[in-house]
């Protein structure tokens, strides 16, 4: 019997939002795999828990995970935990997980705090769909081209920023999105000087100005506004016609969904066509 992977969420911050079941799993492991283990060693020093720490990051990511999955198939059970937060969401992680899966290894998730998470439940911005960039490149040529393919994204866009960087950053997003966008930008959630700013890009630009930024950030930009189609109800049935196999019932239904306006209301323009 091969043993498990519990892949665990740690603190963000307060080091209060860790869970029961976390804290009991951490303890009960033979071996803890970490980022930085001399940074873990301190928070599991704050809970008491001495299991042994094995270092797992971005740089022997590879290396280390045959030797994990040898332990794990030996029958010992693990858990994979990173500097803060969910590991694998903009951490190490995936390609033990994916090992894992591969070689039949149970993994188990012990779910908690993730940077990402926190700030889009408290940016009032709409959350049934997002979409996750991890962290923007460094350099303006390569931001700019991540923005302009998200930039029309109809869904909440959300990224990790360094508070060095974030300057240069709004003013690419100005560029790229417009100064008139909504974002929303959490600073140090769960900390002392948590912090969330809500407005325009401009209006961030200006706040942000005011001094040094500090602390990790989440950048949450709203979603783009509904495209204009080009032309009327009756030219786009028209193209529609022209130039797809489709159905006049199916036509009818993607110039109402293009134009915002319901069937019935499509249906009595197209007679106009017929
Ligand atoms: N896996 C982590 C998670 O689930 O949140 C994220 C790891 S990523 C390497 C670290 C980045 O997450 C930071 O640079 C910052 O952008 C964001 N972050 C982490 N903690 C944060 C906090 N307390 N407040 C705001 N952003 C945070």
């Amino acid at each position: 019997m091969s043993g498990t992977l519990y892949v665990v969420a740690t603190p963000i911050g307060n080091l209060e939002d860790i869970s029961y079941r976390a804290v009991r799993i951490l303890q009960e492991v033979a071996q803890i795999a970490a980022e930085d283990t001399r940074h873990s060693r301190k928070l599991l020093n704050h809970y008491g828990i001495d299991t042994s720490l094995i270092s797992y990051h971005e740089h022997n990511e590879k290396s280390r995970s045959p030797q994990l999955i040898a332990k794990l198939q030996a029958g010992e059970s693990l858990a994979l935990i990173s500097d803060a937060g969910t590991p694998c969401i903009a951490d190490p992680g995936y390609r033990l997980v994916s090992s894992c899966r591969q070689h039949g290894v149970n993994v188990v998730a012990v779910p908690g705090a993730s940077a990402l998470v926190a700030a889009l439940s408290i940016s009032g911005l709409p959350t049934d769909a997002f979409r996750f960039i991890g962290f923007l490149p460094a350099k303006t040529h390569g931001r700019c081209q991540v923005l302009q393919q998200v930039k029309d994204v109809t869904d909440t866009v959300a990224c990790y920023e360094a508070p060095h960087r974030l300057a240069a950053c709004l003013v690419d997003i100005a560029m790229v999105c417009g100064v008139d966008r909504q974002i929303a930008i959490a600073r140090e959630l769960t900390k002392r000087h948590e912090e969330l700013f809500s407005g325009t890009v401009g209006e961030a630009q200006e706040y942000f100005a005011a001094s040094t930024v500090k602390g990790e950030l989440v950048l949450l930009l709203a979603p783009a506004p509904p495209r204009q189609p080009e032309g009327t109800i009756v030219e786009a049935l028209q193209r529609l016609r022209q130039e797809t196999e489709l159905s006049w019932k199916e036509i009818v239904k993607q110039v109402a969904k293009e134009f915002g306006v319901s069937g019935s209301e499509v249906y009595k323009q197209s007679l106009e066509l017929r």
